[in-house]
């Protein structure tokens, strides 16, 4: 038995991995259209590469479908100490390795490739995948039985062109594609606000309803806001594939934590605000007529999303009405999908690394029945 993993991601390394574990004697070969693998892991979580979260939530995700995926958290943490990895979890339950380097995953990820004899071919475009009788045609020069394509998505630096090329070759029905986790553009605010960033409550609201809350940090961009909490927001949004953004809105509570009562007389004792925020923001707040109520509901009109080059992760995929509970293809059950490439997307805090991992251990576990 030969098979084919199409996409050196977290996805297509752990699926490798996972075959050659449980099937010590199928052939496995891993093809990367890159000179390295994991160049995503790589750059994840600014070089730190927040790989997973400690409770994988099914509520963090665009689809319920993910429930039967992430609940491999504990095997594939188990299978990453085989590697002598060693990590930790945050406050937030978000997990890094403890030399708080990328590198050190990739590390485990080589360590675990090399243990199971997975065989790795880097600088290896894959255009067309191909089912001619019983063999499986990769570039009409590779055969093999089974296929593995996790090529992510499109978001910074893949391209559409090699994207659309393997979902056309695969003639799977996709959902809408838009960038995710990612600043948001925003209704104009003052260039001196550009670059400063401001612990607030931050709420999506939807015709005037709320339809999201979190606190956390907000930076304010050129022309647009950014931060984790604001990427998640834009993963509310990009879900719905938007082209008119205007029943949205954006609302900042800069002082969540301040009740009314001791708000009104610090703005009592200082009507210029600036021993309260930076003299920027509080310039900016005096210029409403109620700076009370705009410190509790500083509103942004929303106008989009910023591009795919710019986000971290895409939404949507290939539908998930075209795929099996272990991940293979209804129409042709040799071929499984996992990933970003189908359309399943997670919020921040490692759940995308971390859903990839599962989808492949899961990939791994099903290939051979
Ligand atoms: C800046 C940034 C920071 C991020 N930080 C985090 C984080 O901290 N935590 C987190 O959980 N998620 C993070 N993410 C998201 C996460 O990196 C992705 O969701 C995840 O890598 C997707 O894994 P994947 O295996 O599906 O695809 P990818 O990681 O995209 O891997 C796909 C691989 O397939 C290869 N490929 C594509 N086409 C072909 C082809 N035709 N032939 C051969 N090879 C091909 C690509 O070169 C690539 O190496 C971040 C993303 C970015 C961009």
């Amino acid at each position: 038995m030969k098979v084919v993993v199409i996409g050196g991601g977290p996805c297509g390394i752990f699926s490798s991995i996972c075959i050659k574990k449980n099937h010590p004697d199928t052939q496995v070969v891993l093809l990367e259209k890159d000179h390295q693998i994991a160049s995503r892991i790589k750059i994840s979580g600014n070089g730190r590469c927040n790989f997973i979260s400690k409770n994988l939530e099914e509520s963090k995700y665009s689809s319920s479908f993910v429930s039967h995926i992430i609940k491999y958290q504990k095997e594939v943490l188990e299978l990453f100490e085989e590697s002598g990895l060693s990590y930790y979890f945050d406050d937030e339950n978000r997990g890094y390795p403890t030399s708080e380097s990328s590198l050190t995953i990739i590390q485990a990820l080589n360590f675990l490739l090399n243990k199971y004899k997975v065989e790795v071919k880097t600088d290896y475009l894959v255009t067309s995948i191909v089912q001619k009788e019983d063999k499986i045609m990769i570039n009409d020069l590779l055969p093999c039985d089974k296929v593995v394509v996790c090529i992510g998505g499109i978001s910074y630096l893949n391209e559409r062109l090699n994207y659309n090329r393997i979902i056309s070759s695969l003639d799977v029905k996709t959902t809408p594609l838009s960038p995710s986790l990612a600043p948001i553009s925003v209704s104009s605010f003052p260039k001196d606000l550009e670059n400063k960033k401001v612990k607030c409550k931050v709420k999506l609201l939807e015709k005037g309803k709320t339809i999201f809350l979190e606190e956390g940090e907000v930076l304010f961009k050129k022309d647009g806001l950014s931060g984790i909490v604001i990427f998640n927001l834009s993963s509310i949004l990009a879900r719905r594939h938007l082209k008119d953004y205007s029943p949205f809105e954006v609302s900042l509570d800069l002082l969540p934590h301040v009740d009314e009562k001791k708000l009104a007389s610090l703005i009592k004792i200082n009507p210029k605000l600036d021993t309260i925020f930076i003299p920027q923001l509080a310039s900016y707040l005096n210029t409403f007529t109620n700076p009370l109520k705009t410190i509790r509901d500083l509103r942004f009109k929303i106008r989009g999303i910023y591009d795919f080059k710019n986000s971290q992760v895409t939404s949507g995929g290939i539908s998930l009405d075209q795929i099996n509970l272990d991940l293979s293809l209804k129409k042709n059950p040799n071929i499984f999908v996992g990933g970003e490439l189908i359309d399943i997307d997670g919020q921040c805090g490692g759940y995308n690394i971390g859903y990839c991992l599962c989808s492949g251990y899961l990939i791994g576990k099903e290939i051979i029945k």
